[in-house]
């Protein structure tokens, strides 16, 4: 049984389902039957970037899928020549790579997944069911209890994942079954995503990607998407970017780097502005479970919200959807106890590199150590040395480690 039926759901349905007879997900939202923003998924109306190793998994899990995304529109784009990287203020050099991204809406992604992964045999998804409980017995998840349109119903399982995202109940549901509440790591972000869909000269194949500066606490993002359209989603640390059009695109030449602002300038709004709010980068550390009940599993922005400048949210899903996949072909048994402390090793990488950045931007006591001083350099360095940005590109991608970019001998001398 999954509860949850977006990426990190989905994805792990599709992993489940080669060894179990049925899968079952529920999720609490009306699931629509066309690609649009829905209640409960709010980042759906806000720029997606789709790293290499969710497009990797995705195609494992899902055999087929990218080209059908390419099919209804999507592009398979190369995430060094195709984009624009400005980091610590400096436009990083770039030269092709082998890092290929998927750029495509957030609702035209999670659609088609969730197309895919209902056609495969023994999978149900079944929408506006909300997961209230779980029922440990014995040391072991037993049955969950759902609420739908009728009465209350306990469902039995016998391995309960819990995908439900940042608003995710387990510690709740732990603490009431008498087992131990995670501990959270929390770093206050308090940013503001601000969002619009431009009209794209169909020519244009390129995205821009905008970090903050500690001058300038603001970023932003414009995406390429399907259907001739760019979506722009511009953030500020504490402060909201403004709604009004004129004040948007004034805020987008504040930036580190006007680019967004000269690239969208005359196009038509199609859509927005849409608000998200994200108030700390967040980490459950389920992988320090002293006690832990058989058949359970956490999943996705159930385990850790970060903050989605970075774009790693769905690849982090991703990687522990395969880690199950992989855990469950070797054997069933202890499954919670193998998991968990892998399921944390992407997310350490992840989390080292969003708190990074934004505890220079949100820490008024921040005074900058050797590592940070090292990585300004680095992002100087970058700014001619393609291979540096390939490098830079690959942490982000999770296929590297944080502590890459602070080496002091992967710098220049
Ligand atoms: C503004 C923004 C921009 C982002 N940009 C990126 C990006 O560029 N790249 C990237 O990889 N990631 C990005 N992310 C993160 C990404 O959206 C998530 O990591 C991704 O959606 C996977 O999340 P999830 O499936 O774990 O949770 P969610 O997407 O939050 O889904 C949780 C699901 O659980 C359901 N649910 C909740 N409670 C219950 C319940 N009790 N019972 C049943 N169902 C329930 C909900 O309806 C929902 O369908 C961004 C996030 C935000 C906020």
């Amino acid at each position: 049984m999954v509860a949850g039926a977006s990426m990190a759901g989905l994805m792990t349905a599709a992993a489940l389902q080669p060894w179990y007879r049925r899968v079952v997900v529920f999720d609490r939202d009306a699931l629509p039957g066309t690609p649009r923003a829905r209640r409960c998924v709010g980042q759906g109306r806000h720029a997606h970037g789709l790293l290499t190793t969710s497009v990797d998994v995705l195609e494992e899990l899902l055999p087929g899928i990218t080209e059908e995304f390419v099919a209804k529109g999507a592009r398979r784009d190369d995430l060094a020549a195709d984009v624009a990287w400005v980091s610590n203020g400096h436009h990083l050099a770039t030269a092709p790579s082998d890092l290929r991204g998927l750029a495509v809406s957030r609702v035209l992604l999670e659609h088609h997944v969730r197309a895919r992964v209902a056609a495969l045999p023994g999978v149900e998804i079944h929408p506006e069911h909300i997961v209230t409980g779980i029922d440990v017995t014995d040391g072991a998840v037993r049955r969950v209890r759902v609420a739908s349109s009728g009465p209350d119903q306990w469902v039995d399982a016998d391995l309960v994942v819990d995908a439900t995202g940042r608003a995710s109940r387990l510690p709740d549901w732990l603490a009431q079954a008498g087992y131990p509440r995670p501990r959270e790591e929390q770093l206050r972000v308090d940013l503001y995503y601000v969002s619009r869909v431009y009209t794209r000269d169909p020519a244009r194949i390129d995205s821009i990607l905008i970090g903050p500066t500690a001058d300038a606490p603001r970023a932003g993002a414009l995406l390429w998407l399907e259907g001739d359209r760019w979506i722009a989603s511009l953030a500020g640390y504490g402060v909201r970017p403004p709604f009004g059009e004129a004040e948007y695109l004034d805020y987008a030449a504040s930036l580190p780097s006007p680019l967004i602002a000269e690239t969208v300038a005359g196009a038509e709004v199609l859509d927005g502005p849409h608000i998200f709010h994200i108030p700390a980068n967040l980490w459950r550390r389920y992988d320090e479970a002293t006690a832990w009940p058989a058949g359970l599993l956490p999943l996705g922005d159930s385990i850790s919200v970060l903050n989605p400048l970075y774009g790693q949210g769905i690849t982090l899903a991703a990687i522990q959807a395969r880690l199950l996949r992989d855990l469950l072909a070797d054997r069933r048994d202890d499954l919670a106890s193998r998991y968990l402390p892998r399921c944390a090793e992407p997310v350490a990488n992840a989390w080292a590199i969003a708190t990074a950045g934004d505890a220079a931007l949100t820490d008024p006591s921040f005074q900058p150590g050797p590592d940070d001083e090292r990585v300004a350099r680095f992002f100087e360095a970058a700014a001619t040395d393609p291979d540096l940005t390939q490098l830079f590109l690959e942490v982000i991608n999770l296929k590297q480690p944080y502590s890459r970019l602070t080496d002091p001998q992967t710098l220049p001398v």
